[in-house]
């Protein structure tokens, strides 16, 4: 390779060097970083707005069927409520009907009923039951109070002077209690279709069924006044329970039919056959046998009581009814929460991983990409710049990284593989092959550049050696035997010379020792040292012929430059021209000194030959 070529790769890697270190500098690694945080963040912002969106959603139809679990719940216990106040009526009727005004054992049913519609009344004001004010109740309870009043007092009169207005105003002071307590169902009812409309089925339908419940038992109660005391049936009565009984039969034709309240759930079927048997069937028919009875004499067939208890049996299946409905309707709500309260989990869960994987993605391409991308660009600056550092072979996990590291380890090793063949060859360029000294070319570049060697800035003596007769050797003994004497003569000479010497081969058999410092007698000294040296030494042939040589000095001080240099190798020439002149072996100084002359360029003497001992480049 010439040095051309060499010093051409030379400013090619310079090049790339400077535009990898310039773009290096233009903070890239943070762009791309805070691009990916931003990116990030508001792909996070994003997906938590979406998913708080969806959750809030969730969590509304969650809470919405909590309510009307709750709502319905609370409504049931109302209904309960209505059913017990009205149930009270049967042991009242039956005391009221009874000829022993202890009343024993009916008495006694009678205070477990009265106890069952205090309990459900408490219930009802307590916050954690249905949550009824107080004011609704307060008039529920009075009248309650009042009727249950007037029934002992009724109940304690002897049967024989019980009066039919007594017995029917008791009776009807117990209907009144239900009929205030419908201000509470319908306060109940409407909240919950106020607050949720699509709760007005299941209120409506269990409100009818709970209505059925009560004019059921009401029908029974408006004929017991007469049967109590043994008196013919008054046609007021009859005409109270044929209304009733239109309205029973106007409640039944709404949800009596089997598909409609049944809806779909095989469990109200069985209930509604019961009470299409048992109360429109058996329990009207009871109804109807005393009418007809009373409508005769005052002789019925059943007691007060008795027709107490078989009607209350009848009415069980309406009671059973509403129940029924109310839990079917109960457990669809329950159901509809549970899968919300699922729906709500699972939506939590899946924007949960989203935002995890959201994350660990931006950890992961920080860890994975960025980070082994980031360390792949510095090592490729370390490379460009040519700094040194020392090389950990990286292994990340990602397989295109991993080809990445590999590269940039072959890159490295093919630069550094460069740089060392670089090296041998300027080497190579700068070094004679025959003597390892300097060669021409070296010291030429030296000399004319006043910068390159910071120990001769300030002045140089210059000794040109050339080795006497030296063709005479070649003819005597050989090319390859001149060229051996050639090495000896330089392996006695280096070592006479100092660490900031230099020694180099001009050309031939001749050589330049540059000295630094204008002290030009410490030059000729040295050229007379070496001079005796040579003069005084024997070198062998590979034959065993011994050889002496000698050689001429020419002496000359200057400095370094362009121009300087030129006139320095001149004047050193000039000086070795007279020593071969003088007849050889003997050291000359040249005069003037040309280190006194200043480093201006000068039009070179182009009728001056070059002299011969300047050799050939
Ligand atoms: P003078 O005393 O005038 O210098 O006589 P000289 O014979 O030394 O000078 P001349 O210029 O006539 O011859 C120099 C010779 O040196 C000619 C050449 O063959 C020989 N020479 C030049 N370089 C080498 C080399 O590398 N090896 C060998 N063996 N001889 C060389
Ligand atoms: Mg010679
Ligand atoms: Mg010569």
């Amino acid at each position: 390779m010439t040095s051309g070529s060499i010093n051409h790769i030379g400013a090619a890697l310079q090049r790339v060097k400077h535009q990898v270190a310039k773009h290096a500098s233009c903070g890239g690694d943070h762009s791309l970083r805070r691009k990916l945080l931003v990116g990030a963040g508001i792909a996070f912002i994003c997906t938590s707005i979406l998913a708080i969106g969806v959750i809030g959603r969730s969590f509304d139809d969650y809470r919405r069927a909590r309510q009307n679990l709750r709502g319905l719940e609370s409504y049931r216990i109302i209904l309960s409520a209505a059913n017990l106040l009205s149930a009270e009526r049967g042991p009242s009727n039956s005391v009221l009907g009874d000829a022993d005004v202890t009343h024993g054992a009916l008495r006694e049913r009678l205070a477990a009923f009265r106890a069952r519609s205090d309990a459900i009344l408490d219930q009802l004001s307590a916050p954690s039951g249905a949550g009824v004010p107080a004011d609704l109740l307060k008039p529920v309870r009075a009248q309650l109070l009042e009727a249950r009043q007037e029934v002992d007092r009724v109940a304690a009169i002897p049967r024989e002077r019980r009066g039919l207005d007594d017995v029917q105003s008791v009776i009807e002071g117990m209907f009144k209690v239900v009929d205030i307590f419908q201000s509470v169902v319908a306060w109940k009812a409407g909240m919950l279709m106020a607050s949720n409309p699509e709760l007005a089925e299941p209120i409506m339908t269990g409100r009818i069924f709970s209505d059925l419940r009560e004019y059921g038992g009401r029908i029974g109660s408006q004929i017991m006044a007469p049967i109590a005391i043994g008196q013919p049936m008054p046609l007021k009565n009859l005409i109270d329970s044929n209304r009733t009984r239109g309205r029973l039969l106007e409640l039944w034709s709404l949800v009596g039919d089997q598909a409609v309240a049944s809806r779909g759930d095989p469990r109200l079927a069985l209930p509604l056959r019961d009470a299409e048997r048992m109360f429109f069937g058996e329990g009207l028919g009871i109804v109807d046998m005393l009418i007809a009875e009373g409508r005769k004499s005052g002789n019925y067939a059943m007691t007060a009581d008795q027709f107490t208890v078989r009607f209350v049996e009848t009415l069980k299946p309406l009671e059973r009814l509403r129940g029924v409905f109310l839990d079917v309707a109960i457990e669809r709500l329950t159901e509809t929460r549970t899968g919300a309260l699922v729906i709500l989990t699972v939506t939590i869960a899946i924007a949960m991983i989203i935002l995890a994987v959201l994350v660990c993605l931006v950890f992961a391409a920080q860890r994975f990409i960025f980070g082994p991308l980031m360390r792949a660009r510095e090592a490729v600056i370390v490379l460009a710049e040519d700094r040194p550092t020392v090389f950990h072979h990286e292994r990340p996990h990602a397989i295109e990284m991993r080809r990445l590291f590999d590269a940039i380890g072959i890159l490295r090793e093919s630069l550094a593989e460069r740089a060392s063949l670089t090296r041998q060859l300027k080497q190579q360029a700068e070094t004679d092959g025959l003597t390892g000294l300097m060669n021409r070319r070296a010291l030429d570049m030296i000399g004319e550049s006043q910068t390159s060697s910071r120990v001769m800035a300030d002045g140089v003596c210059l000794i040109l050696m050339d080795v006497d007769h030296f063709k005479s050797i070649n003819d005597r003994h050989g090319h390859l035997e001149g060229d051996r004497v050639l090495k000896e003569t330089i392996e006695s000479i280096r070592p006479m010379l100092g660490v900031n010497d230099l020694f180099a081969r001009f050309g031939g058999e001749e050589f330049v020792i540059l000295i630094p410092g204008r002290d030009v007698g410490e030059a000729l000294a040295l050229a007379e040292r070496i001079r005796r040296v040579l003069e005084t030494k024997r070198i062998m042939l590979s034959d065993g012929a011994m050889v002496k040589v000698t050689a001429s000095f020419g002496v000359a001080r200057g400095s370094l430059g362009q121009f300087a240099w030129r006139r320095l190798i001149e004047a050193a020439d000039a000086a070795l021209y007279r020593a071969k002149s003088d007849g050889r072996n003997c050291v000359r100084h040249s005069q003037p000194a040309p280190s006194l002359v200043p480093d201006i360029p000068d039009e070179p003497d182009l009728k001056k030959p070059p002299h011969k001992f300047i050799a050939a480049q």
